[in-house]
């Protein structure tokens, strides 16, 4: 079976970011994800949903479905039990600087 170490990878500017800091990122690690549902439940955009397909464990592992409604908030990266959930918010200045 393909490794889909981080099969839910989002990375795309949420407007108020994208004018004021950056880029968020979201990285959802399939095959931590137990499938609890968690985090789509909190998640105030509703943008996270349960995959058709199955990590290697068998779970139906957590996506973003639509990283450009997402505030940055975190609320699903601190709920996840699993630890399955990274985020990152790259500020604009810095990465023109680093770039
Ligand atoms: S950071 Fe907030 S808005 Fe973005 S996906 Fe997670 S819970 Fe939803
Ligand atoms: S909270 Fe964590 S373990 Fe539960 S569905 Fe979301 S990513 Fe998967």
């Amino acid at each position: 079976m393909t490794e889909k170490p981080f099969a839910a990878v989002a990375n795309r500017s949420a407007q108020r970011w994208d004018e004021e800091l950056g880029n968020i990122c979201v990285y959802i690690n399939a095959e931590l994800c137990k499938a609890c549902g968690y985090c789509s439940h909190v998640c105030p955009k509703e943008i996270i949903q349960l995959s058709a397909e199955t990590n290697s464990k068998g779970y139906h592992y957590a996506l973003v479905r639509d990283i450009g409604k997402c505030t940055g908030c975190r609320f699903c990266a601190i709920i996840c039990p699993e630890v399955a959930i990274e985020m990152e918010i790259v500020n604009r200045a810095t990465a023109q600087l680093e770039g």
